[in-house]
């Protein structure tokens, strides 16, 4: 029967932590290979076990290992039964040599962790004995640092399982560790980092997107559903709510000063925000906000936007550059679709030259003059609600 080892941070995790960190983690790795037949995961001492069946492919396992935060690295298991007393490292040396032929390598080390003291050999002497027998037989050297092979030896539950391959994983918390948040999902290349980035340290994220219907076609509305579907994968189950942001923005622009408009908008934005995050007992409220990237996100103006939601606003891409944002769009796959070409509401009514350093008393006194309560409520009540499983 073939196995996985998924391995977590067991230092990164106190006290009461750790017991709820490794349920979530078992639960979600369960959930995310639920499709998988026959399949079992289980918590060993500092490690998780994944049994899955012969016929079942290596990469099916991988891929759900991979969109589930928590495991730090992982790689596929062998295993046999192992006497603590008076252990006999033979049948262990014979099984790690029958599985070589499929690796090519030249050098290599084997590394040793006692899940469980209570075997009577330490570490280094498997280390050694298993190390020397290997090269007895292939006849390629130990080494140390950079091998090209890592056979990594685990002693645990009166059973030594080995490892040839071990891989990285998603890094991060479980997902529902850390709560939920909404995130304010625009079609551009940040706002769906900025949910990867909550989603890896735990939160369930749940999307909301403002578009310029009737005024604009849906391709940002597509947009924000095709990066929702895509960031599904990690946490199984999304909301997105759709919020119609066309006559809120006409009605602004009727009624104020061409530069302080985007700064009106993104109040408008947060206010509708915090109360679907209320309904959804949401704790944060995350966007894709980057130090002085454009108007809006300037030290004044975001403190201008941050006056307005009763929840704490997240941003968690605060402090990185656009090619650091580009890239880890490029790594978590969703890039490709945060560039096809839309027209964000944003774009919709822009002025030509947006202040970016808004004060609030001019933000204050324009707002005088709009109907808050009746467009927040307006929007509100024309959202509509799209599910998303995987
Ligand atoms: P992004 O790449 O995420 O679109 P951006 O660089 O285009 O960001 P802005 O357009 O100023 O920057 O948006 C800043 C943040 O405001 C976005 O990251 C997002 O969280 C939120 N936001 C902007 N427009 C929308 C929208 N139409 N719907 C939902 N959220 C939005
Ligand atoms: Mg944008």
């Amino acid at each position: 029967m073939p196995y996985a080892l998924v391995h977590y941070h067991e230092l990164a995790l106190k006290g009461r932590n750790r017991g709820f960190f490794e349920k979530r983690f078992v639960q979600h790795l369960r959930n995310t290979l639920r499709h998988n037949k026959g399949i079992r995961v289980e918590s060993l001492p500092g490690r998780i076990r994944i049994t899955y069946q012969d016929d079942t492919p290596w990469d099916a396992i991988q891929e759900g290992i991979r969109h589930t935060f928590g495991g730090v690295n992982f790689a596929q298991a062998y295993a046999l039964p192992i006497d603590y007393d008076s252990p006999d490292l033979m049948p262990l040396c014979k099984a790690i040599e029958d599985t070589l032929p499929t690796q090519s390598f030249q050098t290599f080390r084997v590394t040793t962790k006692r899940g469980d003291k209570r075997f009577s050999k330490t570490s280094v002497e498997v280390n050694r004995e298993v190390g020397a027998y290997l090269c007895e037989v292939t006849g390629k050297p130990v080494r140390l640092k950079a091998p090209d092979l890592n056979i990594f030896v685990e002693i645990v539950d009166h059973t030594a399982y080995f490892t040839l391959n071990r891989q990285p994983g998603p890094g991060g918390l479980p997902t529902g560790m850390s709560g939920k948040v909404v995130c304010l999902l625009s079609g551009g290349i940040d706002s769906p980092v900025a949910a990867y980035r909550m989603m890896k340290r735990g939160c369930k994220v749940t999307f909301v997107h403002f578009h310029g219907r009737p005024y604009l076609s849906r391709a940002s509305e597509e947009k924000v559903r095709d990066l929702t579907k895509h960031l599904t994968r990690y946490q199984l189950y999304s909301r997105l709510f759709l919020v119609p942001f066309g006559d809120i923005q006409r009605q602004i622009v009727l009624d104020s000063p061409p530069p302080i408009r985007i700064v009106l908008y993104r109040r408008m934005m947060m206010r509708i925000a915090d109360q679907l995050a209320a309904k959804e007992q949401a704790w944060g409220l995350v966007t894709g906000d980057s130090l002085g990237q454009v108007a809006s996100q300037t030290p004044e103006n975001l403190q201008v936007v941050s006056e307005i939601p009763r929840l704490p606003i997240l941003r968690p891409l605060i402090g990185m550059d656009k090619i650091e944002i580009t890239n880890e769009s490029q790594q978590i796959g969703t890039y490709e679709t945060s560039i096809e070409p839309d027209e964000d509401c944003c774009t919709l009514f822009v002025p030509p030259h947006p202040n970016t350093r808004c004060r609030f008393q001019d933000i204050h006194k324009a707002e005088e003059r709009l109907a808050i309560q009746d467009m927040v409520d307006t929007g509100l009540k024309n959202t509509e609600l799209v599910e998303f499983s995987f």
